[in-house]
């Protein structure tokens, strides 16, 4: 130890539970709130799910809004606070990933309807307060106490369904969470031992859970690693992997876990020399001693998805406006941010090689 700590740490006011079938359980979560007209939010293809969970509710049940879209597009979001004050909810009950839970977090923002979040991907929303909404096609994000919902449910058995190159991708973008955690500029103690702990959960759970989706004991695992990762990213600023993300799915309209599951290992690589402490607890999550950027690149490499953001159908002459809007405006990042240094990395990341730093 050579120097005193310095941190602070701010708990996020919320109630998680997780197990098998914990899903029969969100009627009592109402109740224990005083909460009796759910609306229940999804996006078509979960409407099933979102039916079982309506009908479970009994009279606490307000009406299912299932027009749930990626990157919550401000003419969903009016229809949805439509719909809530139409059927006079008091609460959204979410049923779905990142698209849901944004969606829900979109209504909550226009008037203050608690959330119940059931996750139904890794991608981690239901633990932060960001929010997002896209005007004419530039998404706006921002950060709003008021959004963050105040029961999670996380049953692993609602995520048997979730396509194995969907839990893959989503995985990894639930990883890139810690990692940016563990070099961020307002991590603490407490932080980068639930980054740790997700990444390891992640490690052990990815292959288990390509190998049988319907494994139980490795959804378990992975929904695990979901909410140590999303409370890392609710609770610290991102950095390079995030913001690249962004200006790719923003600018060349990609797919969010697909786009971050490619640049992980190439946002990495670009920090680990830089981030020591962050790279010693990924060696220790990941168990190997290679640079985690590799290590992460060799498991990508063994699941179903893409590997390259050609194979997203980014051009080479995409390139340099990404690497434009990344470079202008400034964020902490343990590496300088340099022209050069993206052009490297997005090279690397457009054709899928093995990941170096320059
Ligand atoms: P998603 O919610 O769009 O889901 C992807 C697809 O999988 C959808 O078609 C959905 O219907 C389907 N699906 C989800 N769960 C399923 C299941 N169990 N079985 C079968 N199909 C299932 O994808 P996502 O990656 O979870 O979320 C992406 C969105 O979330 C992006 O807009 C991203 O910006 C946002 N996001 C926000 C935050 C935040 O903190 N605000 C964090 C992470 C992601």
């Amino acid at each position: 130890m050579t120097e005193p700590m310095d941190f602070t740490y701010q708990s996020l006011p919320m109630r998680v539970r997780l197990a098998v079938d914990a899903i029969a359980t969100v009627g009592e979560e109402l109740d224990r709130a005083g909460l009796s007209g759910a609306l229940v939010l999804c996006t078509p293809k979960q409407r099933p799910l979102a039916q079982t969970v309506l009908d479970s509710l009994g009279g606490r049940g307000a009406g299912i809004f299932d027009q749930a879209r990626m990157h919550v597009p401000v003419e969903t979001a009016d229809t949805a606070i439509k719909a809530a004050r139409d059927v006079g909810a008091d609460c959204c009950v979410v049923v779905g990933g990142g698209s849901s839970i944004g969606l829900g977090k979109a209504i909550a923002l226009d008037s203050p309807l608690p959330i119940i979040a059931i996750p139904t991907t890794y991608a981690g929303s239901e633990m932060t307060p960001i929010w997002g909404l896209t005007r004419d096609g530039r998404k706006q994000t921002g950060r709003d106490p008021a959004v963050l919902p105040t029961s999670v449910i996380y049953d692993p058995a609602v995520t048997t369904t979730l396509p194995a190159g969907i839990s893959a991708a989503s995985g990894l973008n639930a990883m890139a969470h810690a990692v940016e955690a563990l070099y961020a500029p307002d991590t603490s103690p407490i932080i980068s031992l639930m980054a740790e702990e997700g990444v390891r959960a992640f490690m052990a759970a990815l292959p288990a859970v390509i190998a049988d989706g319907t494994d139980l004991t490795a959804r378990t695992q992975a929904l695990y690693g979901a909410w140590l990762c999303g409370a890392c990213l609710g609770a610290t600023a991102m950095s390079l992997h995030h913001k690249l993300c962004h200006v790719l799915g923003g600018s060349l309209d990609l797919p969010h876990a697909q786009t971050h599951a490619i640049v992980l290992p190439y946002a990495l690589a670009y920090n680990e020399a830089h981030a020591p402490a962050a790279r010693a607890a990924l060696q220790r999550a990941m168990a190997t001693e290679q640079q985690p950027s590799v290590a992460v690149w060799k498991m990508a490499q063994t699941l179903p998805i893409p590997h390259s953001l050609s194979e997203l159908g980014v051009k080479e002459s995409q390139l340099n406006e990404v690497i434009e809007q990344a470079v202008s405006s400034p964020y902490a990042n343990p590496a300088p941010v340099t022209a050069d240094g993206l052009a490297h990395l997005l090279h690397q990341a457009l054709h899928g090689t093995r990941p170096t730093h320059r």
